[in-house]
């Protein structure tokens, strides 16, 4: 059965989360943007979302204790927060059909990444290949499994 992460959640006061693509401030110093977080409609709390939490954790152990005053985008570095924020960006259709949007989204994303790899392949590009292989896996999650 197909199940994909979910794009919202009931928060502890009850209220309803959706997904919103923030700016998280890590250490006053770093600015870090297009994180997709639950926020909460009712009561304004938010988290980062389940399906970013690992490579969130793994930037944040890169910056350190220490970091220097900079501002990263997310999106540049996991590929799910990149589709998303490019689905929001153009989307201007309702909220409760942003799920299958954001699937087709997806899926796009997906063939074209695939259409790259037989590219690649075809050049013998084992660089570019291992690169669009860490973004496809960056993504099927998101598509097939449900692991969340
Ligand atoms: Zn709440």
């Amino acid at each position: 059965m197909t199940r994909i992460v979910p794009l919202q959640q009931t928060c502890r006061c009850g209220g309803e989360m959706i997904i919103h693509m923030h700016t998280l401030i890590y250490k006053a110093r770093v600015k870090i943007e297009k994180v997709p977080v639950f926020m909460c409609q009712s009561c304004f709390s938010y988290e980062p979302h389940p399906a970013v939490k690992a490579d969130l954790a793994a930037l944040l152990a890169e910056l350190g204790e220490f970091p220097g005053r900079r501002r990263i985008s997310f999106a540049e570095r996991n590929e799910w927060a990149y589709v998303l924020n490019s689905t929001f960006q153009g989307y201007t259709g309702e909220e409760r059909d942003l799920e299958p949007a954001v699937r087709q989204a997806v899926a796009e994303r997906i063939d074209l990444l695939l259409d790259l790899l037989r590219v690649a392949s075809e050049l013998s590009d084992k660089k570019w290949m291992e690169e669009i292989e860490s973004r496809l896996l960056g993504l099927v999650p998101h598509y097939k499994t449900g692991v969340y």
